[in-house]
């Protein structure tokens, strides 16, 4: 997988021809951009987002990917990191901030807490998945998950973004209404 292989091949059609004039997919071009500066919203509520602070750190480093700007505002966000426990009072709040994030908006359930639970399964205070409350693009499992781990679902959701039409392509924000209005 190469990462700027699109660009990488735009630029070589231009050397080829010794013009200034390329023909590519608008598509392409501005999933590349998306791809590669993906921010994050931080949502951490426990243990799992110790594990999410460390990718900012020189070990893991995920400013090389362009995905280092976690903004603490939905409406500055691409996406939702959810890394910990979601209790049902946290439920609304969660799903306030996800409906605050600008279109188009993504969702990472990280750690077996937010996947499924994890190990508070059957408990009476915890929401069994954030599935349960916001529509859900990468499951990441794990308690917690390593940072090289949360890493690779970053790389998944980027994977994604990358084949996305944004032009007669499948609507994304329609589907993820009807998930909304089928999870009140
Ligand atoms: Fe903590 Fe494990 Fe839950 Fe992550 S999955 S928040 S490490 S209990």
């Amino acid at each position: 997988w190469k990462d700027n292989e699109y660009i990488e091949s735009l630029v070589a059609e231009l050397k080829a021809n010794g013009t200034n004039v390329v023909v590519g997919s608008f598509d392409k071009l501005i999933n590349w951009g998306r791809s590669n500066s993906i921010w994050p919203l931080t949502f951490a509520t426990s243990c799992c987002g110790i594990e999410f602070v460390s990718l900012g750190a020189a070990r893991f480093d995920m400013a090389r990917f362009g995905w280092e700007v976690a903004r603490s505002s939905p409406r500055q966000a691409d996406f939702i990191m959810v890394a910990g426990t979601i209790v049902h009072r946290m439920a609304p709040v969660l799903r306030r901030l996800y409906d605050q994030l600008a279109e188009p908006k993504y969702v990472i359930a990280t750690g077996a807490c937010a996947v499924s639970g994890g190990p508070f399964k059957k408990s009476y205070h915890v929401v069994m998945g954030v599935d349960k409350i916001i529509p859900v693009d990468v499951y990441l499992p794990g308690c917690p998950p390593r940072p090289e781990a949360m890493i690779y679902a970053i790389m998944q959701l980027s994977r994604k973004m990358k084949v996305e039409r944004f032009f007669g392509g499948v609507n994304r924000k329609e589907k993820q209404q009807e998930f909304l209005e089928s999870h009140p």
